[in-house]
C-alpha cells in the first residue's frame, strides 16, 4: 500500500467518525447502505419498466413517484435521493447524464457503468447527444425531440423506455429480460431480440 492509499483510508475513517459523532449517519447506516448498493443491479430497474409496460396504474405511479414505485417491488429506497422517471415516447427521447460527476440511480440500476463517469460522455452527452446516440447504434428520427437531463445529488433520473414492437403477449419476466442498463439511461432503446 502506498502513502496515497494510506491517506485516503485515514481520511475515510475520520470522515465516518465525524458523521457518526454529529448524528448524520451511523456506522451501521453506512454499512447497510453499502450492502444495499452492492446488491442493486439494472435488473431492479428492468423489473420496474416491464411492470410499467404491463400495468397502467404502476406506470402512473412510476412517473409520479419513482421511489415509491421502486419500493413497491421491494427495492429499498431509504436514505436515497428522490428518483425521477422520464418516459420516452414517439415524440420525445430522454438521455440521462451527470455533467458534474457520476450521480446515478444506484438503488434501481446498481453502480454506474464506467463510461457514464467518463469525462467524454459527460461532455459529449450535452454537446452532441445525437452523435453519442449514433455511436450506441441509436438512430433517433429527426422529428423526435431529444431532451438531455442532468442527474444530481438531489435528484436521480432513470428512463422509462418504449416497449418494442414484437413483444405482444410476452410475460413480465420475459419483458424484463430484454431491458438493458443503457435503455434506462437513454443511450439505447430496447430490442425485441
Ligand atoms: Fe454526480
Amino acid at each position: 500500500m502506498n502513502i496515497a492509499e494510506l491517506d485516503s483510508d485515514a481520511l475515510l475513517i475520520a470522515l465516518r467518525r465525524v458523521l457518526a459523532a454529529k448524528g448524520i449517519a451511523s456506522e451501521e447506516e453506512i454499512t447497510e447502505r453499502i450492502a444495499i448498493t452492492d446488491a442493486a443491479s439494472p435488473a431492479g430497474g428492468a423489473r420496474m419498466v416491464a411492470k410499467a409496460w404491463m400495468d397502467e396504474d404502476y406506470r402512473e405511479l412510476m412517473l409520479t413517484d419513482g421511489a415509491r414505485a421502486a419500493e413497491t417491488l421491494g427495492i429499498p429506497m431509504r436514505g436515497m435521493p428522490p428518483l425521477g422517471v422520464l418516459e420516452n415516447t414517439t415524440e420525445v427521447h430522454h438521455l440521462v447524464v451527470c455533467t458534474l460527476c457520476s450521480c446515478y440511480p444506484r438503488a434501481v440500476l446498481g453502480y454506474p457503468p464506467f463510461w457514464f463517469k467518463s469525462v467524454s460522455y459527460r461532455a459529449r452527452a450535452v454537446r452532441d447527444p445525437r452523435g453519442v446516440l449514433l455511436e450506441w447504434g441509436t438512430d433517433l428520427p429527426e422529428q423526435v425531440t431529444l431532451r438531455v437531463v442532468d442527474s444530481t445529488a438531489d435528484y436521480r433520473w432513470m428512463v422509462l423506455p418504449m416497449r418494442p414492437d414484437g413483444t405482444e403477449g410476452w410475460s413480465e419476466e420475459r419483458l424484463a429480460s430484454i431491458i438493458r442498463e443503457g435503455d434506462m439511461i437513454g443511450v439505447t432503446v430496447p430490442q425485441a431480440g
